[in-house]
């Protein structure tokens, strides 16, 4: 099991020292961000596990952080921190898109648990993901078939593992570093260039105009992106 990345999004330092502490002493990668805008960049780019996001934030609050993020199509978990009292923000967080709350002050161990349970819910709903359609494309992640059209598509093994890996952070920009870690398992990066070359045989494969595709878009600068 790859380590799980953990976004902290908050502004407290104090909150964030002892958080990013315990976090990282539970065997998480965290990552942790102060200004709500930058969190929201974070969030839509860097391919975490899960996303702890404080109410309220310079720039950008958790809602809209949280709303934005589900209507750009990022499906990451999303564990509020509220403070006491902000009963009707618990609610619309919930209504707006986040997996759970927690208020302030919170026991550490409370906190834990529900960040556990976020994680392993996640791991169960993608393993349950049995097929994927969208458009004219059509997966069976069990039987690891493609098509395109109603006509079967060959894929190599790991073009397949790509596929997988990009329709299940669908939404999400993936560095090719990120692709190349998660789904060649590199710890280094040799070369990147294999992920390329590997995105433009699925994009062959896949894509009704290869050169203008529609499916998995290239994120100039940052990665790619499947559509979704
Ligand atoms: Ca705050």
């Amino acid at each position: 099991m790859t380590t799980r990345k953990i976004l902290l999004v908050e502004d407290e330092p104090g909150l964030i020292l002892t958080l990013q502490d315990r976090l990282r002493s539970e065997g998480y990668d965290v990552e942790a961000v102060q200004d709500g805008a930058r969190g929201y960049e974070r969030a839509l780019t860097g391919g975490f596990d899960l996303i702890v996001l404080d109410l309220m934030l310079p720039h950008k609050g958790g809602l809209d952080i949280c709303r934005d993020l589900r209507q750009r199509g990022v499906a990451t978990p999303v564990l509020m921190l509220t403070a006491r009292g902000q009963v009707v923000d618990k609610v619309v967080g919930l209504k707006i898109g986040a997996d759970d709350y927690v208020t302030k002050p919170f026991e550490m161990l409370e906190l834990l648990a529900r960040i556990e349970a976020l994680l392993r819910r996640r791991v169960e709903a993608l393993a349950e993901e049995t097929s994927f359609q969208l458009g004219k494309l059509r997966v069976d992640f069990r039987s690891t078939a493609v098509w395109r059209d109603g006509e079967p598509v060959a894929l190599s093994a790991r073009e397949f593992q790509l596929l997988r890996y990009l329709v299940e952070h669908r939404g999400e920009t993936l560095s090719r570093e990120k692709l190349l870690k998660s789904v060649w398992g590199y710890e280094t990066t040799p070369n990147t260039r294999t992920v390329d070359v590997h995105i433009a045989w699925l994009r062959q494969k896949l894509e009704e105009d290869p050169h203008h595709p529609q499916l998995i878009l290239t994120i100039q600068g940052l990665g790619y992106k499947f559509a979704g």
